[in-house]
């Protein structure tokens, strides 16, 4: 398996496109914004994507997965417990300076085990609530790759001051679904720089204090 990564979007949301060559297969994760270059990606790896994957439904991360849905026929799955962040988009919107973007429940919910294959492998989703009820990490353990959305940053983690947050449930997700994983498992968040499950447990200052 193969990842491209890049930010979208005012809020640099990281979008990841996992992908198979061999097999033209694709999976994309937090399409927030930049529809084009994620669409100019599949088309010059001549990749068909299985499906979108929304880590919560924040409009930075959701905002393109309907659109890029109706473009290409691919379903959207999140978690059902976010369709609650879909009551707020408008106010979003205001706040980051964008248009109002077009949302729709899941196609399928994404929760605790659902399978989220690529290729030859098969990612898992891990429930991972605190920053939203829905919020959902995505592990795909032969990779030792962890998409994280916006529940565990390098250093940090996830704001809980926005509605359906609340902080000791993010603190125990992270502690219970995240920390248990392999040291060397690479953490791709939702905002920022890479780090690894090690990196978090030794200098995460919202654990050591
Ligand atoms: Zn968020
Ligand atoms: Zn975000």
């Amino acid at each position: 398996m193969q990842r491209e990564t890049f930010p979208v979007g005012p809020l640099q949301c990281n979008c990841s496109i996992l992908y198979d060559e061999a097999a033209h297969d694709a999976t994309v994760v937090d399409p927030g914004a930049d529809l084009a270059r994620i669409t100019a990606f599949l088309t010059a790896h001549t990749l068909k994507l299985r499906q979108i994957v929304v880590t919560h439904g924040h409009l930075d991360h959701i905002a393109g997965a309907k659109l890029l849905s109706e473009q290409t026929g691919a379903p959207v799955l999140y978690h059902q417990a976010d369709l609650a962040q879909l009551a707020w988009m408008e106010q979003q919107a205001a706040w980051m300076g964008v248009p109002t973007p077009k949302v729709a429940p899941p196609d399928e919910s994404a929760e605790e085990g659902t399978k989220i294959v690529v290729g030859t492998q098969t990612g898992t989703v891990l429930h991972t609530p605190g920053h939203t009820e829905g919020s959902i990490s995505l592990l795909f353990p032969e990779s030792n790759l962890l998409l994280a959305g916006d529940t565990l940053f390098r250093s940090g983690i996830g704001r809980t001051d926005l509605p359906g947050g609340d902080t000791a449930t993010i603190l125990r997700s992270i502690r219970e679904k995240l920390f248990p994983l392999p040291e060397n498992t690479e953490v791709i968040p939702g905002h920022g720089r890479a780090t690894t499950i090690g990196h978090e447990i030794e200098r995460n200052p919202f654990f050591n204090e």
